[in-house]
């Protein structure tokens, strides 16, 4: 698909002037400023045209012989720089239950369970995987994992059996590292699992373990807390992860030590991670923002993160922010939205004055989410854009800038964003086109797994990595999402990103959630087809679509309204939350659902 395109009822003029999609109404005008804090990177500008990565290597320990471990990084630095005996993870029980590690807690166990593993024969570049719940083993096994040089393999705890046999197949996994709630899952899917040596478990009593079953505890028990970091070459494997699933089937990314770079760089600018800081991701890290902003990067930094295993619920969620008085918050627009309907007077029965900092990322961020958060919370939320591929965030809301609602904000410094179009050109502000980036970021994939014309794949227009997404840049360098490359609807010789329609769907008070597609119509080419939840039980009727409808041409314009609307109870949606267009699509056109495994079907 060509983007920048003629349109087909008139081939006289140039495509770019007939290039048609929608500046979202007020995006010039709209503008929330800097907040009056001391950020710690107060100017951008500068940053930008000066900043090279040999800088942020500065920032990392090195082994001789630029060698590097990214656990080192982690945690065992901070035995010696001062932060041996702060807290490094708060876990707190889906019971309430609230514990607390230090850095040194974390180092003694990671080097437990790295000599645990060593003993029983993983050596570096074996995979192992941890499947589990949001409890302090999660993190210490990936600490441990990545200290013996082995590849991680984070994986979501309420993954089904499918997701878990393409994951753990196509990885050659010799290890899981599970708890008895868990276990069984993995017992069911074993025979097809040939490479899969051991399953660790914890919280178990070695009588209740069952063949290919060891007791994490008792392997931990005869271990010594003294293991030497594996110094690893920069480009060796750190860890293996697959995608979220949102358009086909999860790719499996290699991620290597070299990323630590990049995710204390990020974490440093874009959290804004100061010794100080109660830090909370509500990230799992079976995806890769629970992974690089819920483990490495933050403590990179040194800095105390807070882990919750419950699920999302909006008074327990506020609840918690008060409790363990969390400062910088990073979580999801589906959360957003979903504490959005969870209305205005639950935020305002907790104490929220502790945070200073909020982000988000995952999915585009509706600019009336972030009017809603100046409103309940007092604060901006930052936008960010990047992908399990970028392994870092590379478009940021940065605290020292402005922020306008409804854009990802501007490339970090060392990063090099484009619009192009298939050939790589880079096209004017305001049209749309491929996202793309230079490579030369640390954290870039290397390859996909056992997949390398997948890898490939990311690399087809010369020069650049290409995301898959498509986005404009204004005249200031603030980058807008507008949909993946995919979902880009074309109605009536115009294009429409989805993100837009329903931004326009959810500013009116009585959609909660939006999904649009586009839908083949003869005349049109497509027509806009909306899928909404209502919002507070909203009864849905026919003027009310009317309205909604109205609604949305007074917004975008006459040709972008959604002609159908479909009212739902939930939208289909991945287990990190992103809405999956492609179900609705094929759901509408009765059209095979193909890869299934990442659905959250709770
Ligand atoms: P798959 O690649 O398997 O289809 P996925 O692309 O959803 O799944 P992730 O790597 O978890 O897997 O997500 C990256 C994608 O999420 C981006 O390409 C983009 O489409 C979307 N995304 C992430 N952050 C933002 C954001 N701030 N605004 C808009 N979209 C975002
Ligand atoms: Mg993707």
């Amino acid at each position: 698909m060509k983007l920048v395109e003629k349109n087909p009822k008139d081939s006289s003029k140039p495509a770019k002037e007939k290039e048609s999609h929608h500046t979202p109404k007020g995006a010039k005008r709209e503008l929330i400023k800097k907040f009056p804090v001391r950020c710690n990177l107060e100017d951008y500008e500068t940053a930008y045209n000066e900043f090279t990565w040999d800088d942020g290597r500065k920032e990392i320990s090195y082994f001789a012989g630029g060698k590097v471990n990214a656990a080192y990084n982690a945690v065992d630095r901070h035995l010696v720089d001062g932060r041996k005996n702060k807290v490094a993870l708060y876990t707190v029980g889906a019971d309430g239950a609230l514990n607390k590690l230090t850095f040194l807690e974390i180092y003694e166990a990671a080097n437990r369970l790295g000599n645990a593993l060593k003993a029983i024969g993983i050596k570096k570049g074996d995979r192992v995987f941890v499947f589990l719940p949001r409890v302090a083993e999660l993190y210490i096994a990936t600490i441990a994992i990545a200290k013996i040089g082995a590849i991680a393999g984070p994986l979501f705890s309420a993954f089904g059996p499918d997701a878990l046999r393409d994951r753990l197949q196509d990885s050659e996994a010799k290890v899981v590292i599970t708890n008895p709630a868990l276990k069984d899952k993995i017992h069911g899917i074993k025979k097809d699992l040939p490479d899969l040596e051991h399953i660790i478990v914890v919280d178990t009593d070695e009588k209740d373990l069952i063949k290919n079953e060891l007791s994490y505890s008792s392997l931990v028990a005869k271990a010594s807390t003294e293991l030497k970091c594996e110094p690893m070459d920069p480009e060796d494997p750190l860890y293996l992860l697959y995608t979220s699933g949102t358009t086909g089937k999860p790719k499996g990314v290699i991620h290597v030590h070299e990323d630590i770079v990049g995710h204390h760089m990020t974490s440093k600018w874009v959290l804004d991670l100061k010794d100080d800081d109660i830090y909370w991701c509500t990230a799992d890290p079976g995806w890769v923002t629970g992974t690089v902003y819920g483990i490495f990067g933050p403590w990179s930094l040194g800095a105390s993160c807070v882990s919750y295993e419950g699920r999302f619920d909006a008074a327990g969620w506020y609840q918690l922010i008060d409790r363990l008085k969390v400062t910088v918050w990073y979580t999801a627009p589906t959360a957003l939205r979903m504490l959005m309907k969870a209305g205005d007077d639950v935020v305002y029965q907790h104490s929220l004055s502790s945070l200073r900092h909020v982000l988000s990322v995952g999915e585009p961020l509706n600019p009336e989410v972030v009017r809603w958060g100046m409103k309940v919370y007092g604060l901006p939320i930052h936008d960010n854009w990047w992908q399990t591929e970028t392994g870092m965030q590379l478009i940021a809301n940065l605290p020292c800038n402005a922020i306008k609602p409804g854009s990802m904000g501007k490339p970090l410094p060392g990063v090099y964003a484009a619009i192009v179009d298939d050939d790589g050109e880079e096209l004017e502000a305001g049209e749309l086109g491929r996202l793309v980036v230079r490579p030369g970021w640390p954290a870039m994939l290397r390859t996909v797994w056992r997949n390398e014309p997948k890898f490939h794949e990311y690399f087809k227009i010369p020069g650049w990595y290409f995301s898959g997404d498509n986005a404009w840049k204004d005249e200031e360098g603030y980058f807008w999402f507008v949909g993946r490359a995919d979902d880009v609807i074309n109605t009536s010789g115009h294009r429409v990103g989805p993100f837009e329609v329903e931004s326009a769907l959810v500013e009116h008070p009585a959609v909660a959630e939006a999904g649009v597609i586009g839908k083949p119509d003869k005349e049109r080419g497509e027509i806009i087809k909306a899928f909404i939840v209502m919002a507070n039980d909203t009864a849905p009727s026919d003027a009310l679509m009317e309205e909604i409808k109205e609604h949305c041409k007074r917004t975008l314009s006459a040709h972008a309204y959604p002609r159908e609307i479909e009212v739902k109870d939930s939208l289909p949606k991945t287990r990190s939350g992103k809405i999956m267009r492609r179900l609705l699509k094929a759901w509408e056109l009765g059209l095979p659902t193909g890869d299934l495994s990442s659905l959250d079907d709770d």
